[in-house]
């Protein structure tokens, strides 16, 4: 969480996003593996609090009214960051408006662009009418917000209005604008028909977009809006930023890596056995370094704490004793079909083949499929049902309802990190960030932020070699299963003491760097400052 980081490191920042007073979603998985939804509502009121202004914006021939929420983000040092949330459920919108700001990623494509137009227009008016007027940047976190640069335009045009705003309006509010895509998946871009545009929006603003080159082929993407937008644009890992400028060859596109925030991803152990060792970590995480010296009984006395932590939640949650001794794999994020959760499945004789060799496993899975996302739905029902064929020889669990609570025990307590994404789809990704910071190694397809984060046998395993071409799945999966059964177990089971090694490098090497403290420190230099860019 940025604003988290924001918070420590005292940075004047203020955040903007919708309330979802419906949330996302809770899972239930039945024994066949189908995914069920409930929804998971919430009281804004017990945890925000009410700010006194309403703005409104046009949306069709309406008048829509919104009002805003304020979280406060706290650091330990005292400086906070505010996060406002947007809410249209008030008496006076039609009842479609009052339920625009209910639902993340739900509704339909005129659903989404009505939330988009709250976002973008409604943010920037609310935050002008709660006096943050003199804001030197605008950061839009992919293309949601982008409509922000319509309200700005509309600004600097002035007296002229939209209808007259020239090149040099644009050039004058690109100075003010930073744009971050965060995927190269097609369906992480919003597309909408511009017939749909120009009735949301109206004609002036329509206008405005279609002279901007925005009307492509009949649709209106909201990156591309972003894009045209922005002072400086980047990806979000060394890799990402490639696969974004193939994507977007026009534009200059850089890279900031993601990270995660120390604190929320260092649970009780490893926070225990910082704070007796190294305890300005707290403050500077970069002091996790130091690490690299640690005797590797600590580390391995540390990360059993954290294992039976786990062990205890996944028998609470699912009534399946997993064994302590027992080399356990986590993979757990959202189930979708790029992410390939079932790689490790594609030869389950072969698995099961070489366990008996080499020594046992035992496999934690997560995640929950985006409610229409029937890709995701397969791959969490082929785990479940080959699980039938697979036990006893290897202990599998699914856990339902994956959330950052059980995060935090699962990146934290198994033994290695598995990641089998395709290539290139992976545009950084964090959870393996989360497992190093306990010290637990990965197992993963090279791509996102592990191509800045591995180290062969030092920070963990890479499927497929660097440097070589790429490998189909199937190739893929007997690259994971070479590595299971000539290194990764053996070292697990016959040398674990330079499995700790391993470990301990993992967070020294990694845990204080893919963090959000080095994050934002480089959007400050690189982004945020002016003088970069236009
Ligand atoms: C960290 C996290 C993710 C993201 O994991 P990736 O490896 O980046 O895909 C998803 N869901 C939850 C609950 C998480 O904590």
């Amino acid at each position: 969480m940025s604003s988290d980081i924001a918070a420590d490191l005292e940075v004047p920042l203020v955040a903007v996003t919708l309330l979802h007073r419906k949330g996302y979603f809770h899972q239930l998985l039945d024994t066949e593996g189908n995914q069920s939804e409930i929804p998971s509502e919430w009281s804004p009121e017990t945890l925000l609090e009410p700010v006194a202004p309403r703005v409104s914006i046009q949306i069709e021939d309406r008048e829509v009214w919104v009002r805003a929420w304020r979280y406060s983000v706290d650091s330990p040092s005292g400086h906070s960051v505010p996060v406002y949330l947007l809410d249209t459920n008030l008496p006076d919108n039609s009842p479609f408006d009052q339920t625009l700001t209910d639902h993340l990623y739900g509704g339909d494509e005129h659903y989404r662009l009505c939330q988009e137009v709250v976002l973008g227009l409604g943010g920037v008016a609310m935050l002008w009418t709660l006096g943050f007027a003199g804001l030197q940047t605008y950061h839009m976190n992919e293309g949601h917000s982008a409509l922000l640069s319509l309200a700005l335009l509309e600004a600097q045009a002035g007296v002229r209005r939209l209808a007259g705003v020239t090149p040099e309006d644009w050039q004058e509010i690109r100075r003010y604008c930073v744009f971050t895509t965060h995927t190269p998946v097609p369906e992480g871009h919003d597309w909408f028909p511009w017939e749909m545009v120009r009735r949301v929006l109206g004609d002036e603003k329509a206008q405005v977009l279609e002279i901007a080159g925005c009307n492509m082929n009949g649709y209106f993407n909201m990156t591309h809006l972003g894009l045209v937008a922005s002072r400086y644009i980047n990806g979000v890992s060394n890799s990402h930023e490639l696969v974004a400028r193939n994507m977007f060859p026009e534009y200059s596109i850089r890279s900031i890596t993601n990270g995660v925030h120390t604190f929320t991803w260092t649970p009780l152990p490893f926070r225990r056995l910082f704070d007796q060792t190294i305890p300005d970590w707290r403050l500077d995480p970069s002091f996790l370094r130091y690490t690299m010296d640690m005797p590797l009984s600590e580390i391995q006395a540390t990360h059993s704490e954290a294992k039976t932590d786990l062990i205890k939640v996944v028998e609470q949650r699912s009534g399946v004793k997993l064994d302590p001794g027992t080399m356990t794999i986590g993979f757990a994020r959202r189930a979708t079909g790029y992410k390939r959760a079932d790689l490790i499945f594609t030869d389950v004789d072969r698995l099961i083949a070489l366990t008996k060799r080499t020594g046992g496993i035992q496999l934690i899975f997560a995640g929950k499929a985006h409610p229409s996302d029937e890709s995701g739905k397969i791959i969490i029902r082929n785990i479940i049902q080959r699980t039938q064929d697979i036990e006893p020889a290897i202990r599998v669990v699914y856990l339902e309802d994956y959330d950052m609570d059980l995060a935090r025990y699962i990146c934290g307590g198994v033994d290695l990190w598995l990641n089998t994404p395709q290539k290139p789809s992976e545009a950084s990704g964090t959870s393996g960030m989360k497992a190093a910071l306990n010290g637990v190694p990965s197992l993963s397809v090279l791509d996102g932020w592990w191509l800045e984060g591995h180290v062969e046998g030092i920070t963990g395993w890479s499927i497929g070699e660097r440097g070589q071409p790429n490998l189909d799945s199937l190739d893929e999966a007997n690259s994971l299963y070479n590595k299971l059964e000539y290194v990764i177990l053996p070292m697990f089971y016959h040398q674990p003491d330079r499995y700790a090694e391993v470990m301990r490098y993992a967070i020294a090497l990694n845990g204080w760097f893919f963090i959000t403290q080095r994050m934002l420190s480089q959007y400050l230099r690189a982004a945020y400052s002016r003088g970069n860019g236009v």
